[in-house]
């Protein structure tokens, strides 16, 4: 199953896709992973990349497009995936088109207030890509694999503003885009009660299939 993953950033995709990942056995590609791994190699690349994400813009759609392309043509995708955070402009959408066919495109939707609420609290291991909220953890480690917990630079709230506003400008005429094959859910409950209704939907798919 081949699933695009829509929504503002902090709307909840990274904790959906790891549920659906476990579950429906297909990779999570995240392109901010992507971009964060490829930031730690002190190439040209990226540093250009460290200084966009930095300041909240969008990485070039050509270098994004190759990235992912790449990506989803690695052997674990051959039964499908789960796209965390691409396609990002109508662009990349259009792009993408050209190159595989997807199943389902799943809208998160959470209002931006509380949105800048969880990002400001949000926490992430930069080992291993657990993510927290300070609200609900009791320790500076992460639970899993122990590494020290870091707010992410992008997380900063001068930054979390400019974020929002680059997905109303670039990303949310994707629903347009997608809207004859769109599923909305809301991510305004525990991470549990949506993904609740997302499995249903998803299983009903494959059942098709
Ligand atoms: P994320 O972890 O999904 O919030 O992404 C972090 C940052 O990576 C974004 O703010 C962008 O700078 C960059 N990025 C991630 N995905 C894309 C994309 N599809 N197109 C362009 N830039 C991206």
């Amino acid at each position: 199953m081949k699933i695009i993953l829509l929504g503002a950033p902090g709307s909840g995709k990274g904790t959906l896709a790891k549920k659906i990942s476990k579950d429906f056995d297909i990779p999570q590609i995240s392109t901010g992973d992507l971009f964060r791994a490829i930031v730690k190699d002190d190439s040209p690349l990226g540093r250009q990349v460290k200084e966009i994400m930095e300041s909240g813009s969008l990485v070039p759609d050509e270098v994004t497009i190759e990235i992912v392309k790449k990506r989803i043509n690695e052997s674990d995708c051959k039964n499908g995936f789960i796209l965390d955070g691409f396609p990002r402009t109508v662009a990349q959408g259009e792009a993408l088109e050209k190159i595989t066919q997807i199943d389902s495109v799943i809208l998160v939707e959470l209002p931006f207030e509380t949105i800048i609420e969880r990002l400001s609290s949000r926490r992430t291991c930069p080992d291993c890509g657990e993510i927290f909220n300070t609200n609900d953890y009791a320790s500076a480690n992460c639970s899993k694999c122990g590494a020290t917990l870091i707010q992410r630079d992008d997380d900063k709230p001068e930054t979390i503003k400019h974020r929002l506003e680059v997905y109303e400008n670039n990303t949310a005429p994707l629903i347009n885009f997608y809207s004859a094959r769109l599923y909305k859910v809301s991510s305004d409950k525990t991470p549990e009660d949506t993904y609740r209704p997302v499995k249903t939907f998803l299983e009903s798919l494959e059942a098709k299939k």
